[in-house]
């Protein structure tokens, strides 16, 4: 005997709580399965007949009020909870946000004059494997953790957070024995977003998103997280393939986000800066280096890709010897000896 009445239930409950991520688009019943966890199993047969009834139920047998509207075997939210304009909202809106910058001398990346960051906004942070995202997002953490309610949400080495904070010493990250900032562990875009709905006035750290197992793309997750927001800001800290220029997700990613900045081997560059100050820092590049056990930035310099490999740091067949195999140059200084490897300045 099957509880079907018991299923049904369940699986209600289950499309109420995750109906959000299926908002703006047209969507099929096993869209809707698939957001409430129910597959293509034979044992979930009697969970996808659940869900296709509460479908149609919404649909045809709310008169007053449907839910969703449906045209052939697609479905769609119906909207009624309109964003509303008043006077004053955009205005007055730009937090007080530290980005990282160099500790120990004192150099900064100088998009952090002039990127505003509002309430409510997403920044994004691609980048290649293990490049210093995360030293990133620790750095957000702790630069802010005194001044917003800050979450870092950890996709992964969760074990080894405390040991990358032992060399934090610059700044005092314990109050009454705990952290200043709250620590979740989670895992994909809708745990993510579950978070952001929680935790919406905060400053929230993901890192990071894992996309390759979700059915929505990046750019939806970016839209959704954005419309979740209220007083808060979101870093998304996502990793980028490295045959791709932009991380996953593509271009869809820059089109949600009011900053989106990449990351790869010992450079930052600004791909959006949606609300700036004194000057637009998109397309900047910025070098530094990692001290201190990966616990600070250092160095940090404006570059710009060497006009004779054009930053692909070999020319005609051998290291080019005019940036010496870095493909970038200081923007406005010499090179140091170190970094060249020669006795004599380089002018630029
Ligand atoms: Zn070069």
């Amino acid at each position: 005997m099957i509880d079907t009445d018991g299923i049904y239930a369940r699986a209600s409950a289950k499309l109420r709580e995750k109906m959000y991520l299926l908002k703006g688009q047209w969507f099929e019943k096993r869209d809707a399965c698939e957001v409430c966890g129910v597959d293509g199993r034979p044992q979930h047969q009697e969970y996808r007949d659940a869900v296709g009834r509460v479908l149609y139920n919404w649909t045809h047998e709310l008169k007053k009020e449907p839910i969703f509207e449906q045209r052939g075997k697609r479905y769609r939210l119906i909207n009624r909870d309109f964003k509303t304009v008043k006077p004053g909202d955009f205005s007055s809106k730009e937090i007080e946000f530290v980005w990282p910058y160099g500790i120990d001398d004192h150099t900064s990346f100088q998009f952090d004059k002039s990127i505003s960051i509002q309430k409510g906004d997403v920044i994004g942070l691609g980048g290649e494997g293990n490049k210093g995202k995360s030293l990133f997002g620790l750095n957000v953490v702790t630069g802010n953790m005194d001044i917003h309610p800050t979450t870092l949400v950890l996709s992964e080495n969760v074990h080894r957070l405390e040991e990358r904070l032992s060399h934090f010493d610059w700044v005092d990250i314990y109050k009454d024995g705990d952290w200043k900032f709250e620590v979740l562990e989670a895992h994909g875009a809708a745990e993510f977003l579950d978070i952001a709905r929680e935790r919406c006035n905060n400053l929230i750290v993901f890192d990071w998103l894992s996309v390759t197992q979700e059915a929505y793309r990046v750019a939806e997750f970016y839209e959704e997280l954005g419309k979740m927001l209220d007083e808060g800001v979101a870093l998304v800290i996502q990793q980028k393939r490295s045959y791709k220029d932009y991380p996953v997700g593509g271009e869809g990613a820059l089109d949600y986000t009011s900053a989106f900045l990449l990351l790869q081997s010992g450079r930052i560059s600004v791909e959006k800066a949606k609300v700036t100050k004194d000057f637009d820092p998109t397309g900047k590049m910025y070098s530094f280096k990692i001290i201190e056990r990966g616990s600070r930035f250092h160095d940090i310099s404006e570059v710009k890709n060497c006009h004779q490999c054009k930053g692909k740091k070999y020319y005609q067949g051998d290291i080019c010897g005019d940036c010496n195999g870095t493909g970038y140059k200081v923007v406005g200084q010499y090179f140091t000896d170190e970094e060249v490897g020669y006795t004599e300045d380089i002018e630029l």
